[in-house]
């Protein structure tokens, strides 16, 4: 395959444990390729908790998700590893060679010595509306976030959601001259929106100018003519149901994380958790590591912490693999000439 990456190492996850395993696949110089469904790191730091402060990362008193995250995204700049963000693992076979051969949803495929699975709570993924068939209009009708590849100018638009992203998108597509859509409607199930009162405000002023309507509801059905959707019927809280025409439906009801496919790469597991040792964090499969949030072992804690160190030794781990003819000893970076010289210190 052409396209495929030869590699040493994939992370599958860019959580606080696949950030800083790729950090110490650095200093053992093992060229590193990292894969996450979202399209930016920081896992459930980023995800979940960016503004909160965090108090147990050791010599750290008080930093947010956000900071840690950039944080361990400074460290690991020397050694500046391969993001493939935006798209999921779905597959991971063995090969004849004792590579392994992964795949992601965005069709690229990497050829690797070692994987490191720091996959947390699973893939985070942008919740859809469940309805038998509407998923053929994913990226031609309906789209889960908007970027500058969303190009809605003078579409009639549905946006679905009823926190600060659903908000923002329907203000930005209502008012922006470059990008302004023929018609823009918010659905929320609940007459309730969460943000921030200024942008309330802003919202409520966007609705009285009658550039925006704002409807409560759900989507329970949609009307389809020759292969394009045309209407989503919206069933009130009432329980009454009413089509509403539409182009385009941007759907942001926020992101969940899926256990997904790694389920069925048949590794040991226990309760939705890949069975590790604790010399080498090592999985069933010799060569595959398990690290974070989405390993098991007896005495296991969900902390940064543990996956920090869980990394460290997984590392030393796939090192011997990667290198077998050399010996892997440990140096510190406050000593090693040659660490100072990878770090560029
Ligand atoms: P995650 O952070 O879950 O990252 C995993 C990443 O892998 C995700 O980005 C996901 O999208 C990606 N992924 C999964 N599967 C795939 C796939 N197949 N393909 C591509 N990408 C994939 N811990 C502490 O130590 N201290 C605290 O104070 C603390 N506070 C917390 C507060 C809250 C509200 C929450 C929810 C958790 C808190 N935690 C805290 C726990 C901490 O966030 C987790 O232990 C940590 O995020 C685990 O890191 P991870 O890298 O293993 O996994």
């Amino acid at each position: 395959q052409s396209d495929c990456i030869q590699t040493d190492a994939l992370v599958i996850g860019a959580g606080p444990t696949g950030l800083f395993a790729a950090f110490q696949l650095g200093l053992q110089e093992i060229k590193t390729h990292i894969v996450d469904s979202l399209h930016y790191a920081g896992g459930q730091c980023i995800e979940l908790y960016p503004d909160k402060p965090i108090y147990d990362i050791p010599g750290t008193p008080r930093c947010t998700g956000r900071e840690l995250t950039e944080n361990l995204l400074k460290q690991l700049k020397p050694f500046d590893p391969q993001f493939h963000l935006g798209q999921e693992i779905s597959s991971l076979e063995k090969q004849a060679d004792g590579r392994f051969l992964a795949q992601t949803t965005a069709g690229q495929s990497f050829l690797t010595k070692t994987i490191f699975i720091a996959a947390g709570v699973g893939a985070f993924q942008a919740r859809q509306i469940k309805l038998d068939g509407l998923e053929r209009f994913n990226g031609s009708q309906i789209f889960y976030r908007s970027d500058a590849n969303t190009v809605f100018a003078n579409k009639h638009l549905l946006v679905v959601g009823g926190d600060t992203a659903a908000i923002q998108s329907a203000l930005n597509f209502a008012t922006d001259s470059t990008q302004k859509a023929a018609s823009v409607t918010l659905l929320h199930r609940r007459d309730v929106l969460q943000a921030e009162p200024e942008l309330l405000q802003q919202f409520q002023a966007a609705c009285e100018a009658g550039k925006i309507r704002f409807m409560v509801g759900q989507v329970t059905a949609y009307s389809e003519v020759q292969g394009c959707m045309t209407a989503a019927h919206i069933t009130d809280v009432d329980g009454q149901t009413a089509p509403l025409a539409l182009d385009v439906m941007l759907v942001l009801l926020g992101l969940s994380p899926k256990l997904g496919p790694l389920a069925s790469w048949g590794l040991a597991m226990s309760r939705k958790q890949v069975e590790v040792d604790t010399e080498k964090f090592s999985t069933s499969e010799p060569g595959i590591f398990a690290i974070g949030d989405i390993n098991s072992y007896p005495g296991k804690k969900k902390l940064i912490l543990s996956g920090f160190h869980e990394a460290t030794l997984a590392v030393f781990g796939a090192a011997e693999i990667i290198f077998p003819e050399k010996k892997i000893m440990l140096q510190y970076t406050t000593t090693s000439p040659r660490l100072h010289a990878l770090l560029g210190a």
